[in-house]
């Protein structure tokens, strides 16, 4: 039985954690310095442990925990992959955790040159010409992109103020789009999931700054028809933004810069080797083409000769994104990750992690509703279609895969999908853990056949049951209140 009291609960008056001898040598007793009004003898409710106890707490706390050292995590459009500790080695390296962001050039020439080397790496990735690295998460990238548009366009006279989003895209498009200034035209998908020229033609127009899309979507197709919708949007004058946060499906293997795109954000923490989903720093690189290169943000890092530098007197550039250069010891995990792997690595992790989507889409496709049933890419995506009948929801079996020790997937999103869930095995699990995944599916759909009470309920054995997931979010209480009638 896995310890739940609060701290507070397990306090015991007078127990103590550590208990220093009485001070025998000469020293200022703290009274003397801090004034007397500001000293107190007691505080009251705070809890009394020996080291032990605290100990115990806290460790038991941590068990509690699921995270992708702990188990299969197939959230999809988060690529919750296993990271090699060696890239977080190299990251801990004196020489880097030590800099300083104001040294001077001069004694940074290895940090300078490995940031201009991952951007040529990314832009080699991307198909791009050009990139900053400041970005903090791919949110910031995509707003950094759309302000470099906004820019683009006012330096020639003029103000687009429309940008078309695909029905399938991520929050962030549209919320940033929105904060950019622009309003969003949204663009359904085709009954296959993508999105048709046709409907590009009808949309765009020369009060649209371009489209801004994600390839492979968030349905996992791939973006078939992009060239062409891409040659419609540069025909008015517009760009074609990606966003390329999950892109474990394309790289090294297809360069979205050859299929029209103009703007990219990288998501270092999915892709990249940074693991993500505890709040910890992230990094969104933004590569560009040559035509908006003058309007990243300032500074970047320029070669010359054998020396590396700082550029920042750049006219045209929206300024700065946050301080300093972005989240650098990401960066240089990005680094390490990707010199190991090599052109060959990055390709052979894009297959896989396509090959495992697959075959979980078609080991489950007989008890899980396919809305879209062709071949994927890194994600698949299914829907309650088939339990529905029995009363049971999506909501009630991502509950239940808890019981047994997997995270639940991605669920209802995308919002074209009704009900949806949305897998991403990652290029990272061994077959041995997508069968376990695969028969606890199977397992559960049996459940809802015969026994759908008990998803009902779900989770059982998790440290906490259902919740409301509704208050949740709205009013989360994540702080004991000591003194107050709700605790
Ligand atoms: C995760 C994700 C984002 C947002 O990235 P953050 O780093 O969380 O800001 C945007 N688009 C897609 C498709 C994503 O999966």
């Amino acid at each position: 039985m896995k310890e739940r009291r609060l701290v507070f609960e397990k306090s015991r008056k007078g127990r103590v954690a550590v208990a220093p001898p009485v001070v025998d040598v000469p020293h200022v007793e703290p009274r003397e310095l801090i004034p007397e009004e500001l000293i107190r003898e007691d505080i009251e409710g705070f809890p009394e442990l020996s080291e032990l106890d605290v100990i115990r707490h806290y460790t038991g706390l941590a068990t509690l925990n699921f995270g992708v050292d702990t188990g299969f995590y197939p959230l999809g459009s988060c690529t919750m992959k296993y990271n090699p500790r060696i890239d977080e080695d190299v990251a801990a390296l004196e020489g880097f955790t030590m800099l300083h962001p104001y040294q001077p050039e001069e004694c940074c020439q290895g940090a300078l040159r490995l940031m201009h080397e991952l951007s040529t790496y990314l832009c080699e990735i991307g198909g791009m010409d050009a990139l900053t690295l400041q970005p903090s998460a791919g949110a910031q990238g995509e707003l950094c992109g759309l302000l470099v548009l906004v820019a683009y366009f006012r330096d020639r006279g003029s103000k687009r103020k429309k940008i078309i989003i695909p029905d399938t895209a991520h929050g962030t498009n549209p919320a940033s789009s929105a904060l950019a200034g622009f309003s969003v035209v949204e663009i359904g998908s085709s009954k296959n999931g993508i999105i048709e020229p046709a409907d590009v033609e009808r949309l765009m127009d020369e009060d649209t700054a371009g489209i801004m899309l994600t390839n492979p979507n968030t349905l996992g197709l791939f973006e078939e028809n992009i060239k062409e919708i891409a040659s419609i949007v540069h025909s008015k004058g517009g760009f074609v933004y990606c966003d390329g946060a999950n892109l474990n499906a394309l790289m090294g293997i297809a360069r979205l810069g050859e299929m029209g795109v103009d703007l990219v954000q990288f998501n270092l923490h999915k892709t990249f080797a940074t693991p993500h989903g505890g709040g910890g720093p992230g990094s969104g690189p933004l590569g560009v083409k040559r035509e908006l290169a003058p309007y990243l943000p300032v500074p970047w890092v320029e070669k010359e000769g054998s020396r590396y530098r700082l550029v920042t007197d750049a006219p045209k550039s929206i300024g700065r994104c946050r301080a300093f250069y972005g989240n650098f010891l990401v960066m240089v995990k990005a680094y390490a990750y990707i010199r190991r792997m090599g052109r060959e690595g990055l390709k052979e992790a894009s297959k896989m992690a396509i090959l495992n989507a697959n075959y979980i889409k078609e080991r489950l496709k007989e008890d899980f509703h396919l809305p879209y049933p062709q071949t994927c890419m890194h994600e698949c995506v299914f829907s309650d279609r088939y339990q529905q009948a029995h009363g049971v929801t999506t909501m009630d079996m991502a509950k239940r895969l808890m019981d047994y020790g997997f995270h639940p997937p991605t669920v209802y999103f995308p919002l074209v999908v009704r009900g949806a869930i949305m897998v991403e095995p990652t290029e990272t699990e061994s077959p041995e853990t997508i069968d376990s995944f695969i028969e606890a599916m199977k397992s559960i759909a049996r459940e809802v056949r015969e026994s759908p009470d008990v998803l009902k309920g779900a989770p059982h054995n998790a440290p906490v049951k259902r919740v409301d997931e509704v208050m949740a979010s709205r009013r989360p209480r994540v702080r004991w209140q000591p003194f107050s009638d709700n605790g």
